[in-house]
């Protein structure tokens, strides 16, 4: 006998993954933070264990890069595989299929599957508002009553949008909101992966129907192509289970291309977004890697004119300020290069800087025995952790007043 429902268990499994990573990853933790949050006072993003600040988002603005060619590339490959099987508008609407059931039947099935679908609901706009504020910081203030009127209006309102949609639109959503599901069919080609109606088998179909009454956006697919189409492929298991008493496949299946049209295989534009995607992503993880977590600005220290004492050192102050951008606390020592002579620097101590911590400090560098005859050099303060790699410097004029 054919084998039916071969696709739907897989996406099934696909969902439910989804379903975990979503709802689990705010509860990761990676060194003391998040494993992904946006926290909105300090406008950090904590990502996999790093924090990056307002002022590095042109990292972010080039994962975003990445991320949005990525999403073309697979498109062009696989056309709506993401809306089928993995977007969390599916993966929920699949889950509250119950409400579809609960429809043509009495009040009570209808409040009690709403009931379901508003505690869901509820679920998910805190498993959303976990990705700004964490669950461990939002649990306990729930407890306590102590949410604040911002986060529980957010919480309200989501809650009702997604109940409503859930209720109401569910799959409909895709056709008439969602802006992916709009731009789509501009990215697919004649290769692309589609749930097509095989037209070379047309005669086979028995006009049966169940393609169409299993369809979630209530499309019939023998027609022909339709943007409607979320590629959940129920219509595929569907016919399936109706060809198997005949032992002959589903009529409609996945297809690169329309049926007897297309085929598989690299293609031109293909390639060329692959390329450009792979340059972004190593671009993007050349940055991550090359990102030194510390920062330092120099200034001259207004307060503290450069002077020359009787002993022959001539002295310069300058105040050092030091944001730790890392997500571990640092210790740092200060060292000078660039001016010959007898250096010294005071305070000559470690610095330590807590993770996100900005410490703003005078220095102050004598010289004795300074060679040349200059007014003003050139040297370069540098800020070097006392364990590992990752020093940072700047460079600053150091003045020889004139003795009088
Ligand atoms: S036509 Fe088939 S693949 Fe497309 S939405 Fe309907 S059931 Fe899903
Ligand atoms: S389920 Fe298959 S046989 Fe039935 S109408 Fe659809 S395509 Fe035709």
């Amino acid at each position: 006998m054919t084998k039916t429902r071969k696709i739907q268990p897989w996406r099934r499994l696909a969902e439910a993954i989804q379903a975990i990573i979503i709802i689990g990853l705010p509860f990761v933790r990676i060194k003391g933070e998040s494993a992904l949050r946006f926290d909105v006072p300090t406008l950090q993003l904590h990502f996999f264990g790093l924090t990056l600040w307002m002022e590095e988002f042109f990292i972010v603005l080039i994962a975003l890069i990445f991320l949005s060619l990525l999403v073309i590339f697979i498109t062009l490959l696989l056309g709506r595989i993401w809306c089928g099987w993995l977007c969390p508008q599916t993966v929920i609407a699949d889950f509250t299929v119950f409400v579809e059931k609960a429809r043509g039947r009495g009040g009570l099935h209808k409040l009690s599957a709403w009931t379901a679908v508003f505690i869901i609901s509820v679920l998910m706009a805190a498993n959303l508002i976990w990705y700004f504020v964490s669950p461990y910081e939002f649990l306990p203030r729930l407890v306590e009553g102590e949410l604040g009127d911002i986060i529980r209006g957010f919480w309200i309102v989501l809650t009702v949008l997604l109940f409503l949609n859930y209720v109401l639109l569910r799959q409909r959503f895709c056709a008439t909101v969602c802006p992916y599901a709009k731009l789509q069919s501009t990215l697919f080609d004649n290769r692309t992966l589609v749930v097509a109606f095989d037209p070379r088998r047309k005669d086979e179909c028995m006009d049966c129907m169940a393609c169409v009454k299993t369809c979630p956006v209530g499309i019939d697919i023998r027609k022909g192509p339709n943007v409607a189409c979320i590629h959940c492929a129920e219509c595929i298991d569907r016919c399936a289970m109706m060809m198997a008493p005949r032992k002959k496949d589903s009529l409609t299946g996945y297809f690169f291309g329309l049926p007897g049209e297309g085929g598989r295989g690299l293609r031109q534009n293909a390639v060329l977004i692959g390329t450009v995607t792979a340059a972004f992503l190593i671009f993007f993880l050349y940055l991550l890697i090359t990102r030194v977590p510390l920062d330092m600005t120099v200034l001259p220290n207004y307060v503290f004119q450069p002077r020359a004492l009787s002993n022959g050192s001539i002295i310069n102050s300058y105040v050092i300020s030091v944001k730790n951008r890392g997500s571990e606390d640092a210790v740092l020592h200060v060292r000078v290069k660039g001016i010959e002579g007898d250096v010294k620097i005071v305070p000559d101590k470690d610095v330590h800087v807590i993770a996100g911590e900005i410490k703003k400090f005078p220095v102050y560098i004598s010289v004795r025995n300074l060679e040349g005859g200059e007014l003003k050099r050139e040297l370069d303060i540098i800020m070097e952790p006392v364990e590992g790699g990752g020093s940072i410097g700047q460079k600053a004029n150091f003045i020889i007043p004139e003795v009088e």
